[in-house]
């Protein structure tokens, strides 16, 4: 039996902080892990800055409900669902996903947690698990699953090295380089071929 694992962010949606930068106008909600590594201290930044512009969680959900998937998002979720079964690994959270998961037919999603005060704003953030992406990975290998994944980032390198067999979607040319064991694809097309062949591959 084999699962496959598929990052959210970059894969299956565009990166979240930067379509809701775009959206809202705020270029500040544009920094990434790529300006600010300690991801705390970012995401304290970025829960400081919703409030300041007065930003609630249902006003956040209501600029995300206007994103979409990425284009061929949907069917190549649905194509690769009818063959396999298949778990979304991301560090989002629930509350920030959920108008985008509606739109890809709700797959499985693992992700985190936000926490909400008693006026609306979000007050912190809940990882559920620290490493979480390679963690499941390696539970459901525990589980008696062969996995293969597939992601588009440096966060997605800890699963990718768990999995049976890994790929990056379209990654940065930077952490492809630096990660060049993980085969590139450069669309759904290529992606579901070498998700196809390693199945084959893996198959008891
Ligand atoms: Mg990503």
């Amino acid at each position: 039996m084999q699962v496959i694992c598929l990052d959210l962010e970059g894969v299956l949606v565009p990166e979240i902080w930067i379509a809701f930068a775009e959206r809202t106008g705020i270029a500040a909600f544009r920094r990434t892990t790529r300006d600010e590594p300690d991801y705390d201290k970012l995401m304290r930044w970025r829960l400081a800055l919703l409030r300041e512009h007065g930003l609630k969680l249902a006003d956040i959900q209501a600029v995300i409900a206007g994103m979409e998937p990425l284009p061929g998002a949907r069917a190549f979720l649905d194509a690769l669902r009818a063959r396999f079964q298949v778990v979304i690994l991301s560090d989002t959270f629930y509350e920030f996903a959920d108008p985008l998961m509606r739109q890809l037919g709700r797959p499985t999603l693992m992700c985190h947690r936000l926490q909400v005060d008693d006026a609306g704003f979000v007050a912190a953030y809940r990882l559920r698990q620290s490493d979480q992406k390679r963690r499941a990975v390696e539970a459901l290998k525990g589980l008696n699953f062969r996995v293969i994944a597939a992601g588009d980032s440096f966060n997605d390198t800890g699963m990718l090295g768990a999995a049976d067999a890994g790929f990056f979607i379209h990654p940065p040319p930077a952490i492809a380089a630096q990660f060049p064991q993980y085969p590139v694809c450069s669309n759904y097309a290529e992606l579901e071929a070498a998700i196809d062949a390693a199945a084959a591959r893996l198959a008891d």
